[in-house]
């Protein structure tokens, strides 16, 4: 437990981990050697700004595991970026990919900076001085970063070339590139889609009818928007959706297009001007009346204080790390399935290895191939974690941390002890 009695991130993923563990009977040995990152890298990055002033950053890479291949997770710009928070997230990375069978290991970074305080260029030098220091640790096969929050297409071209500097054309370094750099068809949705993958895989095996169910989505951002879009294609009803600036409830369905361009063009969901439209304080979404909802913004949101005010049956976790490990009781305690954040999100980086597949093959595939496939990772692993679920007689989160755990140390033993 670190200083504070509240545990750390890193100490909240390894309580999952252990929970998994304990039915798995795993030696302390081994537990010690599936936690412990594999490195951890610390850097100072001075910038000299277009103002003309220098400020110095800090930025960070854990690289957690690399049993079963090159490690792969995101890059984040933000102000909170630190070294647990990327550490934790790194690890997640682990049990994702190995989740959904991904020839990968955990990765993950961060610059601790709010992006949207820096110029263009500003972010342009920041991030090809990160490059400069990662490059010799990162690479095709040894480490491929993807965008997280803050970072986008254009950091990911950025990072892309700098790498190639050193090294030769190398698209295959990074994922979540500009198509005409190599990025793939259907990564921008992937999350969103994969997610629904996820739920149309369930909903039969819970008695839910997609269409006319009644979802609320938490959050209306790149996961939100696409869960909300592919889940209204399917049939379901959106009856509330949130962001930062509030609910919008509307027991008749929401027009996700629509809804959409008014996100854009005046900045959130809460000025949609539908006729039985109430507005409501963001945190109201948790409670609304519907059968699924999708918390898709940030972590904790679903917390032993509102738990119990649920009335969905199924939640699909689009955000990281959404359930706090007191409310996940509650939510078991009361029936409601949830669909785990380690494999309900898995489509991005899903359809980040298909990216890097294409590069290193120097192919393309076609949205229908990228689509096709990422349906059958996602029916695939649900497979897999039902099948845990009922051997140890757990809850899916339970069961794809069991699934996980499994494979990793598996490769990990049949390697040796490095
Ligand atoms: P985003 O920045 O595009 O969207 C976030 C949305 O959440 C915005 O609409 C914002 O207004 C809203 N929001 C912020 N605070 C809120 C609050 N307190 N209540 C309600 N809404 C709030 O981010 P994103 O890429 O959609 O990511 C969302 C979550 O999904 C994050 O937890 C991220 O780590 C996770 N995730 C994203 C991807 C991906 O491919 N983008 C993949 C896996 C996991």
């Amino acid at each position: 437990m670190s200083e504070s009695s509240k545990p750390s991130a890193f100490e909240t993923v390894n309580r999952l981990f252990n929970q998994a563990a304990d039915l798995l009977g795993l030696s302390e040995t081994k537990r010690i050697e599936l936690t412990t990152p594999y490195r951890e890298l610390m850097v100072r990055l001075p910038l000299l700004t277009e103002q003309g002033e220098v400020r110095v950053f800090r930025g960070y890479r854990v690289q957690h595991d690399n049993s079963r291949g090159p490690m792969k997770g995101g890059i984040r710009f933000h102000p909170d970026a630190d070294l647990d928070e990327v550490r934790a997230l790194a690890s997640l990375m682990t049990w994702k990919t190995a989740v959904v069978n991904l020839p990968y290991g955990g990765a993950k970074g961060g610059i601790q900076c709010n992006p949207r305080e820096l110029s263009e260029l500003d972010l342009e030098r920041l991030t090809r001085r990160f490059a400069q220091r990662m490059e010799g640790f990162i690479g095709p096969r040894e480490d491929i970063p993807g965008p997280d929050m803050g970072t986008n297409a254009r950091v990911m071209a950025w990072m892309m070339d700098e790498y190639s500097k050193f090294h030769g054309y190398s698209p295959g370094v990074v994922t979540g590139k500009p198509l005409e750099l190599g990025g793939s068809e259907g990564r921008v949705s992937a999350t969103g889609r994969g997610l629904f993958f996820a739920v149309e895989r369930i909903a039969p095996d819970i008695g839910m009818e997609l269409n006319g169910a009644r979802v609320a989505v938490q959050g209306f951002g790149n996961v939100g928007y696409w869960a909300a879009r592919f889940l209204s294609d399917a049939g379901c009803k959106v009856v509330a959706v949130s962001d930062v600036e509030g609910t919008l409830r509307c027991a008749d369905g929401l027009d996700i297009e629509a809804l959409r361009e008014v996100a854009e063009q005046k900045g959130s969901v809460i000025h949609y001007d539908g006729a039985d439209c109430e507005r409501l304080h963001r945190d109201e979404l948790i409670a609304s009346d519907c059968d699924i909802l999708v918390p898709a913004a940030l972590g904790g949101t679903i917390h032993a204080g509102n738990a119990g005010s649920i009335r969905a049956r199924l939640i699909a976790e689009g955000a990281n790390h959404p359930t706090t490990p007191e409310a996940d009781g509650i939510l078991i305690e009361r029936g409601i399935t949830v669909l785990p954040d380690i494999y309900a999100n898995a489509g991005g980086v899903t359809v980040s290895y298909f990216e890097w597949v294409q590069n290193l093959q120097q192919q393309r595939w076609d949205a229908e191939r990228v689509d096709r496939e990422l349906r059958e990772v996602m029916h695939e692993a649900f497979d897999a974690l039902n099948t845990a679920a009922e051997e140890f007689d757990v809850d899916l989160r339970t069961a794809a941390f069991v699934v996980a755990i499994r494979r990793v140390a598996e490769a990990a033993r049949l390697r040796g002890l490095h």
